[in-house]
């Protein structure tokens, strides 16, 4: 047995242990309070078992071993729906650039042990209302009085930053270069003086996401990671963090069993629904689609452990998976017909059909856009020419907006 395989066996043993009291089963009927509680003390008990922290380096606390553990062991915890969507982001970007680019070390060093053991959490505030997709249009700026700066401005579409201690922000120290040359980027208290989190209610009644509004907040210069300036390269540098993270043909929605089932079970005027050539081609399709996604992160894997960087194919997994989710799911509800409008907030995105429906656009939009992906898949693939852009060369001040 490989290497890896044996830790996939040790994880799998752990996270059966753990499955009675923090798996999707316990959770069920929990409120977003009651999750968040056993979240925590879920991550408490992963990093006591040794698995937090699984690829960072031992000297801040981590567990010194490779991104491919990470993958496997994210993969398997995936399947047992444990409570851990509060700390993915925390974990995922704002904490390893933390890392990276704060000099107090024994400040980062607390803040890795609080957010590995789910006590502390951070949230990564990029999106504004006027930058999105094109993150070097944000227009919460900073300003320097000399001895530290003050903020002001908002963001939005902030990941649970209503639970958050402490988040990543990149901001406008300078309007008057081209748009990427002037942002620096900061990390911030969420408690601190000036900063308001109001959350945004999702079409599905849930609130993880927000608003947050900053006015004459006060940095100090020891907040600021990387250089004034340079905010955009550290941007860049917090989305390629983990490229690779573990994925999920199915788009993080229903397996395609689910779907098997319910067509040989429903009935469709008058024959059960698997008969119907509609609904026999859309499985033959998934089923298709999702062997042609799984066989690219198959390979992706084999290129990593062979040392190798995969390349850009790995955009294809959201764009391609989470959209055909959306298909078969409205496909789903129509063969439920009226049941399929039943809606139950408690119930799970990975086996309730009307769930996955209305959850799935968050999905088409958050970590890049379906259009913005078609781009990096037109340009990085097929080597299309670049997307026009024309505010190139002008200073952000002279943008018209
Ligand atoms: C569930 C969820 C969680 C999120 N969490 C966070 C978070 O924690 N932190 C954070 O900073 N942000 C977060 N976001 C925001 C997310 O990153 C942005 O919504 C996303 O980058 C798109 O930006 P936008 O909403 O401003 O849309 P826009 O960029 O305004 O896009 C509007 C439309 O125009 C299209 N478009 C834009 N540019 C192009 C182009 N060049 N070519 C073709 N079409 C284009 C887009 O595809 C889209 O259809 C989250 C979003 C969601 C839905």
């Amino acid at each position: 047995m490989s290497d890896l395989e044996v830790y996939r066996t040790k994880a799998r043993t752990f996270l059966e242990s753990m499955a009675p009291k923090y798996g999707r089963e316990a959770r069920t009927g929990n409120s977003v309070e009651q999750d968040l509680a056993l979240g925590r003390e879920y991550m408490a008990a992963r990093y006591d078992a040794g698995f937090g922290g699984i690829n960072w380096s031992p000297d801040i606390g981590g567990q010194g071993l490779t991104h491919l553990h990470k993958i496997t062991f994210d993969g398997e915890e995936m399947q047992f729906g444990m409570p851990v969507q509060f700390f993915g982001i925390s974990l995922g970007m704002p904490v390893p650039i933390l890392i990276h680019y704060c000099e107090d070390k024994l400040f980062v060093k607390e803040r890795v042990r609080k957010a590995l053991r789910g006590e502390e959490i951070w949230c990564q505030m990029f999106s504004e209302p006027s930058g999105g997709s094109d993150l070097a249009a944000l227009r919460t700026k900073v300003e320097t009085d000399g001895n530290g700066w003050k903020m002001n401005g908002q963001k939005i579409w902030t990941s649970w930053a209503q639970y958050c201690d402490y988040g990543v922000i990149v901001t406008r120290s300078d309007p008057t270069v081209e748009k990427h040359k002037g942002l620096t980027y900061f990390f911030i208290d969420m408690k601190a003086k000036g900063v308001e989190v109001r959350p945004i209610k999702l079409a599905g009644g849930d609130s993880h996401v927000n608003e947050v509004f900053f006015d004459d907040v006060r940095l100090e210069d020891s907040q600021r990671l990387g250089a004034v300036g340079g905010g955009f390269g550290v941007s860049l540098h917090t989305l390629m963090i983990e490229r690779y993270i573990a994925t999920d043909s199915a788009g993080f929605g229903p397996h395609l069993d689910e779907f098997v089932k319910l067509a040989k079970t429903v009935d469709l005027n008058g024959k059960p629904g698997i008969e119907d050539g509609r609904v026999r081609s859309a499985i033959a399709r998934n089923h298709a689609m999702r062997a042609g996604l799984d066989a690219i992160t198959k390979r992706a894997f084999a290129m990593m452990m062979a040392g190798m960087q995969p390349g850009p194919e790995g955009s294809l997994q959201k764009l391609v998976a989470v959209r055909s989710r959306q298909k078969l799911s409205e496909m789903a509800m129509d063969l439920l017909g009226a049941e399929g409008l039943d809606f139950d907030p408690h119930a799970y995105v990975k086996t309730d059909w009307g769930t996955s429906w209305l959850n799935a656009p968050t999905g088409r939009i958050a970590g890049g856009s379906d259009e913005v992906l078609l781009n990096t898949i037109a340009e990085k693939i097929l080597g299309l020419p670049q997307d026009y852009r024309p505010d190139k060369g002008i200073p952000f001040n002279a943008i018209p907006a």
